[in-house]
């Protein structure tokens, strides 16, 4: 036996397990302080077959899929996302959102290099300028876990594209320079991968740019590496108040005692939290699944933000689900729970074309009545309403 976490488990969420002791036997002796301390996270990582033999029973297909795909894509997962998996089931959500399969290796004609032609809307090296009002600024390509379904997946495998700090001072000098620019959104990579000094600097020097009103982080470190969150970190973030910060939490799964304890800090530093859910097939890709979500993740003050349709990048399409499964999971969620708990679903359009909002079709007809135009509505629960529309006044 090499690990501690193989009972099966009921679906459910974790809630009140914490990743510390779910840790592989690998991990036996490490101590509660090392454990919580996020740089032996980084540096122990589960990165090469005999690191994963050693904390989870493998499947042929997985064991493969690490061996071929370790030159394509980057492989690293910290012990705290490993100890959240369920080292015995294959298709456990959080396994298989970290742990390679061997549709990764598969190329489908229509994938992407750069699904989002987020390199051809960049003014400067860092920087993607699409919509007028608001920028991405890649800051690291690094991340504690390398998400098998990441549609900068390319980018964050190369290690030669890292952002240098000469390239994080072109991408200020820019945004200096572009007053339309109110909205600053700091992406990867993770963000949170930066010293606390370095985050500090780039906070500090956006909030220095007066037409800067809204700043942005987005990071996937209170879902993989929560110990990331430390009081230093809250301090650096409470400075810049406030701060957006999106994060990328799938399944209820990984909403376990440090994740929430880390959630609880960043609230506390005044971060506004929102989450980015993608939706994965064989992750969540059912409404009980992103209704339980959306549920514990407004308990935990967080606001579920966007439903993103996985991509068409390189080596996820064995991730994807029909656009009618995110509408089903839309209507789903309208009337069972309050508005707050409802996102909204979008697809990101393939080459440049910015993002998309798809709402389910609640109209039945929409027909001329004897008051005038008389639309038809269903509601949730399938139930038909009449509504009597009034003309606009220049027509
Ligand atoms: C998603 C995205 C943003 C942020 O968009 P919001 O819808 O405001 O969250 C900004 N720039 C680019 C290029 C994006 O892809
Ligand atoms: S944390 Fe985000 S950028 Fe990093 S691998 Fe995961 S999805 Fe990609």
């Amino acid at each position: 036996m090499t690990h501690a976490n193989t009972t099966p488990r009921p679906p459910g969420s974790l809630r009140h397990e914490s990743s510390y002791a779910r840790r592989a036997r690998k991990f036996e002796d490490v101590s509660l302080s090392r454990w919580q301390d996020w740089h032996w996270q980084q540096r122990n990582r589960i990165r090469t077959l005999e690191d994963f033999e050693g904390v989870l029973e493998l499947t042929e297909e997985e064991r493969d899929a690490i061996t071929l795909g370790a030159e394509r894509f980057r492989v690293a997962i910290t012990p705290h996302y490993a100890a959240m998996m369920n080292t015995e089931d294959p298709d456990c959500p959080v396994r298989a959102q970290a742990v390679p399969k061997l549709g990764e290796l598969e190329t489908q004609p229509f994938e992407l290099r750069d699904p989002l032609a987020e390199e051809s809307h960049m003014p400067v090296p860092g920087i993607t300028h699409r919509y007028p009002d608001r920028v991405l600024f890649y800051t690291s390509h690094n991340c504690p876990v390398y998400c098998r379904h990441c549609t900068r997946k390319r980018k964050v495998s190369d290690p030669t594209t890292a952002a240098s700090r000469a390239q994080l001072e072109a991408g200020l000098a820019y945004i200096r320079e572009t007053p339309t620019v109110r909205d600053v959104l700091l992406s990867g990579g993770d963000p949170l991968t930066l010293s606390d000094e370095r985050l500090g600097e780039l906070l500090t020097a956006l909030r220095e740019i007066e037409h800067v009103e809204v700043i942005r982080v987005g990071t996937r470190n209170p879902v993989t590496l929560p110990q990331r969150i430390t009081p230093e970190l809250c301090d650096v973030l409470r400075d810049a108040r406030p701060i957006y910060l999106h994060t990328h939490f799938n399944h209820p799964d990984e909403l376990g005692l440090e994740a929430r304890r880390a959630l609880r800090d960043l609230l506390d530093a005044g971060c506004v939290l929102g989450n980015q859910m993608v939706l994965l097939a064989g992750v969540n890709d059912s409404p009980e699944v992103v209704m339980r979500l959306n549920r514990e993740l407004l308990e935990q003050g967080c606001r579920p933000y966007y439903i993103l349709q996985c991509d068409m990048a390189e080596g996820i399409t064995h991730f994807r689900t029909p656009l009618e499964r995110g509408l089903e999971i839309m209507a789903h969620l309208r009337g069972r729970i309050g508005g707050m708990g409802v996102p909204d679903f979008v697809v990101d359009l393939p080459g440049g074309g910015g993002k998309i909002e798809l709402v389910p079709d609640s109209i039945v007809s929409d027909v001329q009545g004897p008051h005038g135009r008389t639309v038809t509505f269903q509601n949730y629960a399938g139930e038909t309403f009449e509504f009597v529309d009034i003309a606009s006044a220049d027509s």
